[in-house]
């Protein structure tokens, strides 16, 4: 990108070029802002740029996972499939940045370093491994589980073989036929991978810590009548789906367990595992609340694995013992039956804890020669694209540093001593429980109203104040506290890193996340406080 003046003193950085940030860009364009957004990668489309690994998919689907900010859009976009694979989400994203015009303000392979606010001038400074920007806001569209969580196991570095990552895949395809592989950990993305690469290999040596509940996405060809239906009515049809606690169109369920005969739930359950993937879990209203309930729904997916994989032993591994839910749910095709393949092979962590990684193995009960190691070991999730760079607010203080007990901001837009600063799905608010695209264009077109309102009321610094901050997490805890999210460890709660605070950070419930920011705007920002001298 050619820089300039006005490049260089935009009114508005954005920094990431995923789905939130090439939507913020187009809004604040239309609003004759001056908008630079940097991206570190060569391409844009986060989460589906780099995660591109085989098996690679979205569990939400089509038809739901896309945006709704333009209707010409949504009517002409043909998705091919119920669940989208990787490939066409990034087509999607590439399509939506041509039609509107926006990789032209796209500065890509520029990393910001260091963002520090002025007190004296009110203005952000960036800094990048190319440039140094000034701005009057900073929007930090950096994604919810964008930085890869490396796993510290001796010896991993002197590893001589093919090193993989699922969230760093090479963009060349990739030949594991007739490899020795290994991959460690079982979340989302390897539940998606795993069927897909043991087809090709010699051994896959699967290394487990925890397992996961995982539900068959019955993924197909898109059923041409739904699309129609859907098209026909999608304003309505999206506003339903928002109506709903996690945002999606499936997640329907009203009865209770509790309440119901143990053979219905039992045939509503099948049902359920046969046709709603993630909506598996809000089934019924009670499984999120209700322990025993919760159980009921747990032991129907255990019954499940237990019928599919053929060794017990190995079925014993994958039932998971935790609540439902409480870990991000996973969608597969063809994941517990991929166990009764020769040649894959479960190896549990806990009762054979990798000891070391040498040149071309791994040593835990036993010596794995391996070719190929692949690691599926997660994210620093919700907070780790914030955390890793400098963000430096009011008085040099350091959003790393204010974040050490735990992060902290309101209605996960804003965050104290950090004037004119937003964060996209920041924690606090429903992000990655809910349908991520909805989310997403939620807070774009919250932040585009709040900086019109500011420029229209001749304001010109907002600030989260600490008070509303305080009592916003407050909330967020309380409503975590009466599910079983607060008491599974998970990676909502920092407990997939041992370093990271553990602190609950997403908000429960969209439709109530929304009522309290429609109360927030109606009340001219209020919990923001604007104009603050500085101190
Ligand atoms: C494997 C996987 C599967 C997923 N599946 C689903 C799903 O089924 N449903 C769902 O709702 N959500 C899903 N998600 C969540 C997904 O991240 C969101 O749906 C959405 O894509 C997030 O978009 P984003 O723009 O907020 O962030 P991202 O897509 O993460 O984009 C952030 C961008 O910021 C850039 N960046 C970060 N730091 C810097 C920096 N310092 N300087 C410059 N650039 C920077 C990154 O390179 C990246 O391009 C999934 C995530 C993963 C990883």
């Amino acid at each position: 990108m050619n820089q300039n003046k006005t490049s260089l003193n935009p009114n508005v950085v954005i920094v990431g070029a995923g789905v939130a940030g090439i939507y913020m860009l187009h809004k604040l364009k239309n609003m004759g802002l001056t908008t630079v957004v940097l991206e570190k990668s060569d391409e844009l489309g986060g989460t589906w740029n780099w995660n591109r690994y085989p098996g690679a998919r979205c569990d939400i689907p089509s038809l739901e996972y896309s945006y709704q900010f333009d209707e010409e859009l949504q009517q002409d976009w043909n998705w091919s499939e119920k669940y989208s694979g990787q490939p066409e989400i990034l087509e999607y994203l590439n399509h939506v940045a041509n039609r509107f015009d926006l990789r032209k303000d796209i500065s890509f392979e520029e990393e910001v370093l260091e963002a520090k606010f002025n007190e004296e001038s009110s203005l952000w400074n960036i800094k990048t491994n190319k440039e140094n920007y000034e701005s009057k806001f900073c929007i930090f569209a950096t994604g919810c589980l964008s930085v890869p969580n490396k796993p510290d196991i001796e010896g991993l570095d002197n590893f001589k073989g093919q090193l993989l990552s699922t969230s760093y895949w090479p963009r060349e395809e990739v030949d594991l036929s007739g490899k020795n592989v290994a991959i460690i950990g079982t979340g989302s993305s390897s539940i998606q991978t795993i069927p897909e690469i043991a087809k090709d290999v010699k051994n896959l040596y699967v290394f487990q810590r925890t397992p996961n509940y995982s539900i068959p996405s019955n993924n197909g060809p898109m059923d041409k009548e739904v699309e129609a239906d859907v098209k026909s009515r999608y304003v309505e049809f999206r506003k339903e789906n928002w109506s709903n606690g996690f945002g999606l169109a499936s997640d329907s369920g009203e009865a209770f367990i509790s309440e119901s005969d143990i053979d219905d739930v039992n045939s509503q359950l099948e049902e359920n595992w046969n046709t709603s993937g993630l909506g598996f879990f809000g089934g019924y209203a009670d499984i999120p609340i209700d322990v025993n309930a919760n159980d009921v729904a747990a032991d129907f997916v255990r019954n499940k694995i237990n019928e599919i994989v053929k060794d017990p032993e190995t079925a014993e591994k994958l039932c998971p013992k935790y609540h439902i839910g409480g870990k991000r749910l996973c969608v597969d095709t063809g994941y517990f039956e991929t166990f009764n393949r020769e040649n894959v092979h479960l190896i549990d962590l806990h009762s054979n804890p990798i000891n070391r990684i040498e040149e071309s193995s791994i040593e835990a009960d036993e010596e794995y020669e391996i070719d190929t190691l692949i690691l599926a070991t997660g994210f620093d999730a919700m907070t780790g694209a914030l955390t890793s760079l400098d963000i430096v607010g009011r008085n040099g203080i350091i959003l790393r540093d204010q974040w050490k007990q735990g992060a902290k901001s309101y209605l996960g837009l804003g965050v104290s001593n950090f004037p004119n600063l937003f964060t996209i799905t920041g924690p606090g608010s429903p992000s990655v429980l809910s349908n991520m695209m909805p989310s997403i264009e939620q807070h774009v077109n919250w932040i585009a109203d709040c900086i019109g309102w500011m420029i229209d009321n001749n304001k010109s610094v907002i600030e989260s104040s600490l008070a509303a901050e305080e009592e916003w997490m407050d909330l967020v805890n309380e409503i975590a506290g009466m599910t079983i999210f607060k008491s599974t460890e998970s990676w909502y709660n920092g407990s997939n890193i041992d370093s990271k605070a553990k602190a609950f950070l997403p908000f429960i419930g969209v439709p109530v996340y929304t009522e309290k920011l429609e109360e927030v705007t109606s009340n001219n920002y209020q919990g923001f406080i604007f104009d603050v001298s500085n101190k």
